[in-house]
């Protein structure tokens, strides 16, 4: 292999995308980037702006002076910064979740940061999580992951989450929004949430997270010990 390796992990919301993928990472060395943590940080922009995040015109118009930036710090851990400023915790807040779903329709928002994402992709060995990585972003992905799991399961694990960060939301609520951004993203017309057609699906609701990361991690050897190599960009023609 003479070209970085990318993993992509894409599946619907609080599937364990991102625990999953970041410590894969941290077990093969790779660079973890969180897409969800992206379009979160457009979100919060967009919400202090108090620019209503479907109005396509108003978000585009907002672009020029986004100043995002993704940071790896001492922790290991990706931080994402709106200036200098590290949002990497507000970010997480249930509102922002809406927020991220909201602006991840507008094309000009996907196109805005295909770029950025492509670009960090190229800077070394990665694995990706979103969920239009192995459609769109790197469509040439060295592996890609579709994981999912039930409604239900995703929507406990989400609960608990938020309970732990202190903010109560009631599960039928967390259930619903769940429901509501599953359709959303699948739904959308721009990069909608689909699993690529060389994607291995990946059910963790039945799946500890040890069994999923040796399903991956066996897939990344083959590709790692693969003798010739290919030569190839990570841009495909979709995006
Ligand atoms: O992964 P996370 O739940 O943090 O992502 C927040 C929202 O960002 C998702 O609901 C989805 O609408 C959007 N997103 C996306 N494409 C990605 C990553 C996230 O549209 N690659």
């Amino acid at each position: 292999m003479n070209h970085p390796i990318s993993v992509a992990i894409d599946g619907p919301s609080a599937a364990g995308k991102s625990t999953l993928a970041r410590m894969l990472a941290a077990r093969l060395g790779f660079l973890y980037v969180d897409t969800g943590a992206i379009y979160r940080t457009v979100g919060l922009f967009v919400y202090r702006q108090q620019v209503n995040p479907r109005d396509e015109a108003a978000v585009s118009s907002l672009l020029d002076t986004l100043q995002i930036h993704l940071r790896y710090e001492d922790d290991g851990l990706q931080h994402m910064y709106l200036g200098e400023e590290d949002v990497s915790n507000a970010i997480r807040e249930h509102l922002m979740s809406q927020y991220a779903s909201d602006v991840s329709t507008l094309p000009s928002v996907r196109q805005f940061l295909l770029s950025m994402q492509r670009s960090l992709a190229a800077s070394g060995n990665v694995v990706m999580d979103g969920r239009d990585i192995g459609t769109v972003v790197l469509p040439h992905a060295d592996v890609k992951i579709f994981l999912t799991a039930s409604a239900e399961e995703r929507a406990r694990r989400r609960f608990l989450e938020l309970q732990e960060r202190g903010e109560i939301t009631p599960y039928e609520t967390v259930l619903q929004d769940i429901r509501q951004r599953d359709l959303q993203d699948q739904t959308r017309a721009t990069a909608p949430l689909k699993q690529a057609e060389d994607a291995v699906l990946i059910d963790s609701t039945h799946h500890s997270i040890e069994e999923c990361l040796c399903i991956i991690g066996s897939l990344v050897k083959s590709v790692q010990m693969k003798p010739i190599s290919r030569s190839h960009t990570q841009n495909g023609d979709n995006g």
